[in-house]
């Protein structure tokens, strides 16, 4: 869910910081700005000013600062949306709030599953490394021979991916994950009705 641009900018140049400070406390002209006691901390003496012609706030108090947006989010606790629905309700000005289309869903969940595939081929090819012996007897004696130490291996989560055609398409089925979501995170390969491991006997560093 978001908000049509068109309906913030409309708000936009509607908003009067002074109509909209007014609401919650009693301005007095002096010069060229407007001050009150400041409601965002206690005091006795305003030092909280509004400049109407910038369309801004400032406490010489406590530093709180802002335009009339900035405002209705300190003031009333609310995110940048809820502020800008209380002012389209201020100033009678009907928010167009757009769904996201499925087209937007299905590119958002395809994200979160690329994520959620990498991560865990990541710690599969990272424990091949450290516990599989082909893995010991390859990839961390490869590592060794460059200067690679055990924390250095640890902390950027290198790996190694087995010698074989379908180590890790056999183990990433078995956990659920589909050959379409391995496919489009680069893991497997298909070509003509084949799939297998993209990446085999060779040593891995993480992105
Ligand atoms: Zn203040």
């Amino acid at each position: 869910m978001s908000i049509n641009q068109t309906s913030i900018e409309e708000i936009k140049t509607r908003i009067d910081i002074e109509e909209v400070v007014s609401d919650f406390v009693s301005l007095k002209r002096k010069g060229q700005n407007l001050w009150a006691c400041c409601p965002f901390h206690d005091e006795k003496t305003p030092s909280f000013s509004v400049a109407p012609t910038k369309g801004i706030f400032k406490c010489f108090g406590c530093g709180k600062a802002g335009d009339a947006i900035e405002f209705v989010k300190e003031i009333e606790g609310l995110n940048y949306i809820e502020a800008m629905r209380y002012l389209g309700k201020k100033y009678g000005i009907q928010l167009e709030e757009v769904e996201d289309t499925p087209e937007e869903l299905v590119q958002q969940s395809l994200r979160e599953s690329l994520f959620i595939v990498l991560g865990f081929a990541k710690d599969y090819f990272h424990d091949l490394l450290l516990n599989q012996s082909e893995g010991q007897s390859i990839g961390l004696s490869y590592f060794r021979e460059r200067g690679y130490n055990q924390q250095i291996i640890k902390d950027f989560e290198l790996g190694y991916s087995l010698d074989r055609w379908d180590g890790f398409l056999v183990e990433a089925l078995e956990m659920g994950y589909t050959k379409k979501t391995l496919a489009a995170a680069g893991l497997i390969i298909e070509k003509e009705e084949k799939t297998y491991d993209r990446f085999r006997g060779r040593v891995m560093f993480p992105i």
